[in-house]
């Protein structure tokens, strides 16, 4: 390649465990192919009995007039479970007979994810794949963006980088380190951290975004070295402490989000499961459409204790999985996708309020509250609940078209541009 490659620690790390995993990607996932793609595997077909069998069940043509070649073909899934034709007791044939190289692109590089920053191309993760969730949310070295080897990679798929010839392109990757240098600051919680992105993404946003003709260079300086002074951040950060109640808006976005009706069936079935861990719920439709917001402003005493107690007891570390999550972020999701950083970070802080319900709510965590379990033990349950958490949302978001659009045109809505309302959503 022309260029040489990093990747964050995690993904030197990350192995996938196949059989082994809770919730094998080759399932439930529209999976494209392209023309290489599919001569690849017709050539496999040729050689495996196996591969042969499930071919035309399988591999589907796009017969679109228009199918480009990226989008050439697809597979299809069994209708009895939903898997892969060509997986056989958690194993995949293309992979076990021919090996990595064969596969199709997708199949070969997910969870990994390759972009090329500046001078040199980088590699994130998926938190979608369990092992991924597990590798980055519970180490706290899992951030650290290392050299690494291109011989690591048997295939690749460079997704869109933030080079660009306008000014957002131009800039784009010195302002997400400026935002990723936010979570690097010493003495504040990821809460706050969050907060001082949202208040330089809301600063910078009227005068760089996908629409700006004038080059920002010197606003943005200025705009990154103010939050450098710890006096400015002290007074900015005394705006997040009046948050008190949780705002209408704000509680309506959550609900949005975590009451989502149709199949998604992991992620229904644990926003269910939450709610079912709060006493006084039993009779709660969690699917009123005239009145959506009820069940979190029911739940909602009794999950600011929870969060209060868990925190008290588990604060350091609860605090190290969000501030991984939250950093992922700026490198699983494209600033260049979104129109401007302050619609940006506004959907990191929708991710973390559902991430963060989800958790402090989950009946995992129940037991925890008396303060009574072996502090190892506890530590298991609270790695456990926020890898499955974190997998089942990101899961649901990033394989599901459906989903990602429904969150695109709610990140669309005037409101979620507020400052008010975005502050009482980060402090739900
Ligand atoms: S989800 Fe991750 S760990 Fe599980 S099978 Fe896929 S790549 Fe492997």
């Amino acid at each position: 390649m022309d260029k040489p490659l990093k990747a964050l620690t995690y993904m030197t790390r990350f192995r996938c465990i196949g059989p082994e995993c809770e919730d094998h990607c080759c399932q439930s996932w529209r999976i494209h192919l392209d023309r290489d793609d599919y001569l690849r595997l017709q050539k496999c077909r040729k050689k495996s009995p196996v591969v042969n069998q499930h071919f035309a069940a399988a591999v589907q043509r796009n017969q679109d007039s228009d199918s480009s070649q990226k989008h050439y073909a697809f597979l299809n899934f069994r209708p009895e479970d939903g898997h892969c034709f060509f997986e056989q007791s958690g194993l995949c044939a293309i992979h076990r007979d021919f090996g990595e190289a064969a596969l199709p692109k997708t199949c070969a590089t997910y969870p990994r994810m390759t972009r090329v920053y500046g001078d040199f191309y980088e590699q994130g993760g998926s938190l979608s794949c369990p092992e991924v969730a597990r590798e980055c949310l519970l180490k706290a070295d899992a951030m650290e963006l290392v050299d690494w080897d291109w011989s690591h990679l048997t295939q690749l798929d460079i997704a869109p980088g933030s080079d660009g010839n306008d000014f957002f392109g131009i800039y784009a990757q010195q302002v997400r380190d400026a935002f990723i240098g936010l979570y690097r600051l010493s003495g504040y919680n990821n809460e706050e951290r969050t907060y001082f992105t949202l208040y330089l993404a809301r600063k910078i946003s009227s005068f760089f975004s996908r629409e700006v003709t004038v080059d920002p260079e010197r606003r943005l300086k200025r705009a990154f070295s103010q939050l450098q002074d710890p006096v400015f951040r002290g007074r900015i950060r005394s705006n997040m402490d009046d948050s008190g109640e949780p705002r209408e808006l704000s509680t309506n976005f959550l609900a949005m989000i975590l009451l989502i009706p149709g199949k998604k069936v992991r992620y229904n079935d644990l926003v269910a499961r939450v709610f079912a861990s709060y006493e006084g719920t039993a009779e709660l439709d969690l699917k009123d459409p005239a009145d959506p917001t009820r069940p979190l402003l029911v739940v909602w005493p009794a999950y600011r204790e929870r969060l209060a107690t868990l925190n008290k007891l588990y604060g350091k570390r609860i605090d190290m999985y969000f501030g991984n999550f939250c950093r992922n972020f700026w490198y699983e999701e494209h600033l260049k996708d979104a129109p401007d950083p302050l619609s940006y970070v506004a959907q990191l802080i929708l991710f973390f309020a559902v991430v963060k319900f989800l958790f402090f709510s989950h009946p995992n965590l129940v037991p925890l509250l008396t303060g009574e379990v072996e502090e190892e033990a506890a530590q298991e349950l609270l790695d456990r609940t926020i890898v499955e958490v974190v997998q089942v949302f990101m899961r649901s978001y990033t394989h599901n078209a459906g989903f990602k659009q429904y969150i695109r045109k709610a990140m669309r809505m005037p409101e979620m541009q507020d400052l008010a309302e975005l502050t009482s959503l980060l402090s739900f």
